[in-house]
């Protein structure tokens, strides 16, 4: 059975006008390997961490700014969002098609809140705890295109003719501010498009960066912004020492226009320096190390790297359950091609390199979860090939070889063939990224014997489900499993409101 929503009542919640606050105990183990009667042992004690959530309930009015807004994603999640909020209806070929966000684990999947009379009751995941509405979103943003949102729409063949028509007028007057262009970082095919850029040094284009943001929100009277990256995927940049390593060192290279300062990493330090959350969808390393530094001594959110929308989805299910059954995955052979701006961009072999990097490590986590499987430091074949294929367009198609040895010797392939339009599976995820940093930004927490509330750490892991490449604090384990990763986020946010996690017992009809 299925809920719009409901309430928590229990002495450990508790209601404000301003906030819900919530005690909550973390059950977890520490671990311990200990000498003891002449031998090495793993001793595992549970323990318990007392924590308080304090969830600030006003919602703001936020404004979202894409990079690379007039991107096929940029332009399908803008256009979704408006037939969303208009109600728009369509004919296709099969039948009149209703607006929806199917896709958007905020939007459109649910949450488990208990049983009621012998029956499972679902309430939507979005309402665990408050959230922007995303029809009261204003976007906006970037493009080194100075092409209007409709003909964006136009060139990315998307959405279905007959919806294309009923949002031009909408989307025809919404054009993307000029966009930091360096050629050196994106292919060169992209050139052609280039006639939209900022001038100047990249201290004064960080500047004007600066400036777009201060005077959309003016604008556009939104409490609050967040930026996301859509914009190409570029070749990964240099970490020298001296140069991008520390907080102080790209400060100051920035300061002496150093090239190999990526356009993505002079976004995110404009962010930063207004405190506005920033956002990774693409697979290059914009987080340098200097700049995680910059982002935590100013603590402010920075999050990606690289949707995770089709292959990798699927890789960080499948393995998961194959190790998780016993299977041992010894080969993983993922081709793709695709047809999109964003398929001409990777065909160059730099920027394909940091979409193989992103792609590589997503079964690590799953394989060293099991020494019975896996001799330390032996891992399955895994090998990414991607390919330009115009005609496709934005549909790509994605195909992969699982091989696994499985009882006695045997072997087990499984082959899998995706076709799907690709900014149809990014442009929810897009939502959920920016829904859900903008909630991470109104929650505190403290732990038992900690002084004060402080908000998440500003290396935001909790949008992890949404990313291939999940970016992590220095030191902090890295989860790819996506069922983990949902779990992570939807009991985090279970906590804020004082609900145990979903632990899947089902104890009452045992
Ligand atoms: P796209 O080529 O259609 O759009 C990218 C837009 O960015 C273009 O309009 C381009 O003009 C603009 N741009 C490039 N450099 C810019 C800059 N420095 N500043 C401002 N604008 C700039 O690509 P897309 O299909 O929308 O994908 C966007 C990104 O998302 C790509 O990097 C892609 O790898 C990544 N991604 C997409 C998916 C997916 O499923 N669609 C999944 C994971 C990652």
């Amino acid at each position: 059975m299925f809920i719009e929503s409901f309430k928590v009542e229990s002495p450990n919640v508790k209601y404000t006008d301003n906030a819900i606050q919530s005690v909550y105990n973390y059950e977890t183990t520490e671990l311990v390997h200990e000498n003891r009667d002449g031998t090495y042992q793993w001793v595992v004690k549970p323990k318990t961490v007392k924590y308080e959530f304090r969830t600030d309930i006003h919602v703001p009015k936020l404004g979202v700014m894409l990079v690379g807004w007039g991107g096929n994603n940029g332009s399908t999640l803008t256009g979704g969002v408006i037939a969303n909020r208009w109600g728009v209806s369509w004919a296709t070929k099969d039948k009149v098609q209703q607006a929806n966000y199917f896709g958007s684990l905020t939007q459109a999947s649910t949450i488990r809140v208990g049983s009621y009379n012998g029956e499972e009751i679902y309430a939507p995941f979005k309402s665990l705890l408050p959230m922007v509405n995303p029809e009261d979103i204003v976007f906006g943003g970037w493009d080194i295109s100075d092409m209007n949102l409709a003909d964006a729409m136009a060139r990315a063949k998307v959405f279905d003719i007959d919806l294309q028509k009923q949002l031009r007028p909408y989307m025809e007057s919404m054009v993307p501010l000029p966009g930091i262009y360096d050629p050196d970082f994106i292919a060169a095919n992209q050139g052609e498009r280039a006639n939209n850029v900022i001038k100047g040094t990249k201290k004064e284009q960080v500047q004007q960066i600066i400036k777009d943001i201060r005077e959309f929100k003016k604008k556009n009277k939104v409490d609050k912004v967040v930026v996301l990256w859509t914009a190409n995927t570029e070749r990964y940049s240099n970490v020298v020492v001296g140069l991008n390593d520390t907080m102080e060192n790209l400060l100051a290279s920035f300061e002496k226009n150093e090239s190999e300062i990526s356009p993505s990493t002079l976004y995110a330090i404009a962010c930063v320096f207004e405190d506005v959350p920033f956002i990774n969808g693409s697979p290059q390393n914009t987080f340098v190390p200097g700049l995680i530094d910059l982002a935590i001594q100013r603590n402010c959110l920075i999050g990606g790297d690289d949707f995770k929308s089709g292959q990798t989805k699927m890789k960080s299910v499948l393995v998961d359950f194959l190790v998780g059954a016993g299977i041992k995955p010894t080969s993983i052979v993922s081709y793709n091609h695709l047809g999109n701006n964003d398929g001409m961009n990777l065909s160059a072999p730099q920027t394909f390199r940091s979409k193989e990097i992103s792609k590589s490590n997503v079964v690590d986590d799953m394989v060293s979860s099991n020494g019975i499987l896996y001799q330390p430091g032996e891992h399955p074949d895994h090998v990414v090939v991607i390919k330009y294929v115009p005609y496709v367009g934005d549909s790509k198609r994605a195909m992969d070889e699982y091989t696994s040895e499985i009882f006695m010797g045997g072997k087990n392939t499984i082959v899998l063939h995706n076709t799907c339009e690709d900014s149809l599976l990014a442009a929810p995820i897009i939502l959920d990224l920016v829904l859900l940093a903008e909630l991470s930004t109104r929650i505190q927490l403290k732990a038992e014997g900690e002084g004060k509330f402080h908000s998440f750490h500003p290396v935001a892991t909790i949008l992890s489900y949404l990313t291939k490449a999940p970016l992590v604090p220095p030191g902090t384990p890295v989860v790819n499993a996506l069922s983990k990763q949902r779990a992570m986020l939807e009991n985090i946010l279970r906590a804020c409101i004082g609900l145990s996690p979903e632990n899947n017992m089902i104890l009452e009809y045992k």
